[in-house]
C-alpha cells in the first residue's frame, strides 16, 4: 500500500511520519475499541480528552514548558494569530516592534496596521529580497512585544540564534519549524504555528501563550477571537478541531518517542540540511538564495541557471516520485521542504537526483 508514496518536498501541506499516518490508519474506523472513529467522536468524551490531554502534557515536555505557559489549539491557521496578536495584547497607546524577514512577516505587520495599532519595523531584510536574517535590530525597550518569524518558508532563511531584546517579551511565528530543535522557551512568550509544516494537517494552529500575555487580553474582543476564552476551557470553548488534535497528539508522540526528543530531531534535521546544502555549494550549478548564515534547515531554497530548466527540473523530479520543489509563486525557483518527517533516504534520493540532472543538462 505504501509502495506509491513519493518523496514529498511540500512546503505545507507538508508530509507526515509513514508511522502516523499508518497509525491513524489502522485506528481510523474503530478508535481504541469505541466502536466510532474519532471523526465521529464527541469532543467531551473520555476519548477526545484523553488525546488533548496527551498532546499538552508531550508540548510541555518537549518544550519544557513551566506553568506559567499554557498549549492552546485554535483555528483560522497562522494567518488569523496575525491578527489576533495585535489584537489580544496590543492596547492603543502601546506600540510593538515588528522584525519583517519576508511574507509572513509583512502580513503580520498588516494585520496591526489594519486595526490602527502602533507598531515600528524594527528591522527588516528586505534591501536585499528577504535573503538575509537582520542582525542590527532598533529594539524599543518600552515596546508591548517583538514579532520575529522563526523560519521563512518562501525565502528559506531562519533565525539560528534568537534576538536579545531585553525584557521586551518576543511573539515568534514558528509555523514552518517548531518542534524541529530544542527551545530556550524563557525567551518567548508566545510561540504559535500552523500546523500543517511540521507538526500535522491543515485546520489547527497551535499557540502556546504565557500568562502575562493571557493578562492583558481586554473583555472588549468577540470571544471566539479571544486568547482567554480557549485558555480557560482547554481550547474547547467550542468544538475543536478533533482530527488535527488527534494528528498532533501522534507527531508528538513519534518525536518523543521514535526519533527520542528535540536534541535528536535537531540533528537529524542538521544532517539532512548539511547534506543538501553542501551539493548545491559545491555544484557550480545550482545557487543557494538565501546567505549562507541565514539557511533554513526546513525550506531549501535554489535556482538553476535558467527558468526553463527550472520547469524541466520540477517536472522531471515528479517523474521520478520527487514532489513539491517548485518554489513559491510569489519568488519562483526551486524549494526543498526538508521537515521532521523526510527523511535522510528522501534527501539523499534528491541529491543523486540533482546530480544527475546536472550532469545531463548542465
Ligand atoms: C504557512 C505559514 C503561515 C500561514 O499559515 P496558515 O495556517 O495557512 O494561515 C504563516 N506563517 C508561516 C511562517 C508559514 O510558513
Amino acid at each position: 500500500m505504501t509502495q506509491n508514496r513519493i518523496h514529498n518536498f511540500n512546503a505545507g501541506p507538508a508530509a507526515l511520519p509513514l508511522e502516523v499516518l499508518e497509525e491513524i490508519q489502522a485506528s481510523f474506523l474503530d478508535y481504541k475499541g469505541c466502536g466510532m472513529s474519532i471523526t465521529e467522536i464527541s469532543h467531551r468524551s473520555k476519548w477526545f480528552d484523553d488525546i488533548i490531554n496527551d498532546a499538552v502534557a508531550r508540548t510541555r515536555r518537549l518544550l519544557g514548558l513551566d506553568d506559567r505557559y499554557q498549549v492552546l489549539f485554535l483555528q483560522g491557521g497562522a494567518s488569523m494569530q496575525f491578527a489576533m496578536i495585535p489584537m489580544n495584547f496590543l492596547a492603543h497607546g502601546q506600540s510593538a516592534d515588528y522584525i519583517n524577514t519576508g511574507t509572513w512577516s509583512a502580513k503580520a505587520i498588516k494585520e496591526a496596521q489594519i486595526q490602527n495599532k502602533t507598531i515600528r519595523v524594527a528591522a527588516s531584510s528586505e534591501d536585499r529580497n528577504f535573503a538575509y536574517i537582520p542582525k542590527a535590530i532598533d529594539l524599543d525597550a518600552d515596546a508591548a512585544y517583538v514579532h520575529i518569524t522563526s523560519n521563512n518558508t518562501i525565502k528559506g532563511t531562519q533565525w539560528a540564534a534568537f534576538p536579545d531584546t531585553g525584557k521586551v517579551p518576543i511573539i515568534s511565528d514558528m509555523s514552518s519549524d517548531i518542534m524541529s530543535r530544542p527551545l530556550d522557551m524563557d525567551r518567548f512568550a508566545m510561540i504559535y504555528a500552523g500546523a500543517q509544516k511540521n507538526i500535522g494537517p491543515a485546520g489547527v494552529c497551535m499557540a502556546i501563550v504565557r500568562q502575562d500575555l493571557l493578562d492583558r487580553v481586554p473583555d472588549t474582543i468577540p470571544t471566539m477571537l479571544r486568547y482567554t476564552t480557549f485558555s480557560g476551557k482547554n481550547s474547547m470553548y467550542n468544538t475543536p478541531p478533533c482530527f488535527g488534535v488527534y494528528t498532533i497528539q501522534l507527531v508528538l508522540k513519534w518525536i518523543e518517542e521514535t526519533i527520542g526528543g528535540l536534541e535528536k530531531m535537531a540533528a537529524a534535521n542538521r544532517e539532512k540540511g548539511d547534506r543538501l546544502y553542501g551539493f548545491i555549494d559545491n555544484s557550480g550549478f545550482y545557487q543557494g538564495t538565501a546567505d549562507a548564515d541565514s539557511r533554513s534547515l526546513m525550506n531549501v531554497t535554489f535556482r538553476l541557471p535558467s527558468e526553463d530548466l527550472e520547469k524541466k527540473f520540477v517536472a522531471d523530479a515528479l517523474a521520478l516520485g520527487l514532489g513539491g520543489l517548485k518554489g513559491h509563486r510569489s519568488v519562483g525557483g526551486c524549494r526543498a521542504s526538508i521537515y521532521n518527517a523526510t527523511r535522510i533516504d528522501a534527501v539523499q534520493a534528491l541529491v543523486d537526483f540533482m546530480k544527475n540532472f546536472m550532469d545531463k543538462n548542465g
